[in-house]
């Protein structure tokens, strides 16, 4: 990273610190974004191989707010995302209904494919982890992983509450709102049948499982061919198990799929993925946090709810704030 100084660093190139971070770079200001993972989403992530396609995080997302519903236009137009018309179902106990209709958009190619737009002509640096923040001299000062040190006049943390809260635990202006949010894991699992399941669903949200959904990759737009599917247990189950081996839970999980469809399945080769924090119990209850003394703003999905345009509507709000100001 060469990186040494700038006027507002933003830590976390999920949607919510990539919108925050274009607004205030398209006001003109000098933003650095920085990354600890490869690439940009966050949890809105899609893992491909030669042939297939995963979503393991977000699988798609609504769209409710004027504001969201604007920019998603924007990006349709782009080609970032698209309408997803798969047949979404509820299943309970194997009985099957029709979930309620309503319009589903997943990124295309890839769920963080709208993340990549948003980064596009922006400096971020991946690979970046930081460890600690530090205030002195009006200024911030903060230490990544590789040791690598920087000077802003402005942090942006744009990233999971509890990943926030240890970063700015010394500063209660914030941290003691960021201690009252709650988030729950998520064990997700990947599967690629060798022979297609034939089921009559492309998604469905499993109620009295340990499933809380089963979704078909192949079926939304730009996805590769390959029939994939992605299952996700629910907060509980993924609490009580967050010890267990990939194995086990590949093992549970399909044991479960077999019980929500009714039937059995092939021998399928799978995947796990533990999130940490995967979705939002109990929210901020506001758009973002700000201390202008300190220079310090706080965005993410758990500010106002739990979903993809939470994150968007928060990290867009934080920046109007500082431009405002
Ligand atoms: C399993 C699962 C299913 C979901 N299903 C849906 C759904 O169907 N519909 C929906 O609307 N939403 C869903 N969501 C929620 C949705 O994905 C989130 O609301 C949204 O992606 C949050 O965006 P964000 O920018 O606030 O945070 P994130 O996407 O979490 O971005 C935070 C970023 O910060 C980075 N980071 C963390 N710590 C550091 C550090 N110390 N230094 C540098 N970088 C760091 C992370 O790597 C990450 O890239 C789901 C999430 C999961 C996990």
């Amino acid at each position: 990273m060469t990186v040494v100084k700038c006027d507002v660093a933003i830590i976390g190139a999920g949607i919510a610190g990539l919108t925050c971070a274009s607004q205030l770079a398209q006001a003109g200001i000098h933003v650095e974004v920085f990354e600890k993972s490869r690439g940009t989403g966050g949890r809105m992530a899609t893992k491909r191989s030669e042939e297939a396609s995963f979503d393991y995080g977000a699988q798609y997302f609504t769209v409710r707010h004027p504001t969201f519903a604007k920019q998603v236009a924007q990006w349709e137009l782009g080609g970032h995302c698209a309408a997803w018309g798969g047949s979404v179902v509820d299943l309970h106990h194997g009985r099957r209904q029709l979930a309620s209709k309503q319009l589903r958009f997943v990124g295309q190619p890839g769920m963080n494919a709208m993340c990549r737009s948003l980064a596009e002509g922006m400096s971020v640096n991946f690979r970046a982890r930081l460890l600690s923040l530090e205030r002195a001299d009006q200024r911030w000062w903060l230490t990544f992983e590789d040791h690598t040190q920087l000077m802003a006049n402005m942090v942006i943390l744009a990233l999971p509450a509890p990943q926030a809260l240890k970063l700015v635990a010394k500063f209660p202006s914030v941290a003691a709102p960021i201690s009252s949010v709650r988030m729950a894991p998520c064990w997700a699992v990947l599967l690629a049948p060798t022979r297609t399941l034939s089921l009559e669903f492309d998604g469905a949200h499993v109620h009295n499982l340990p499933l809380s959904w089963i979704g078909r990759n192949n079926s939304k737009p730009g996805r590769l061919p390959a029939e994939t599917w992605t299952l996700h247990a629910t907060q509980d189950w993924s609490q009580r198990h967050v010890h267990d081996n990939e194995e086990d839970v590949i093992n549970q999980m399909v044991v479960a799929f077999e019980e929500a469809i009714g039937h059995s399945l092939p021998h399928m080769p799978g995947k796990a993925h533990y999130w940490r924090y995967a979705q939002t119990l109990s929210p901020l209850g506001q758009d973002f946090l700000f201390d202008p003394a300190l220079q310090l703003g706080i965005c993410g999905d758990w500010c106002r709810g739990k979903r993809v345009e939470d994150a968007f509507l928060s990290g867009r709000a934080l920046a109007r704030a500082i431009l405002e100001r």
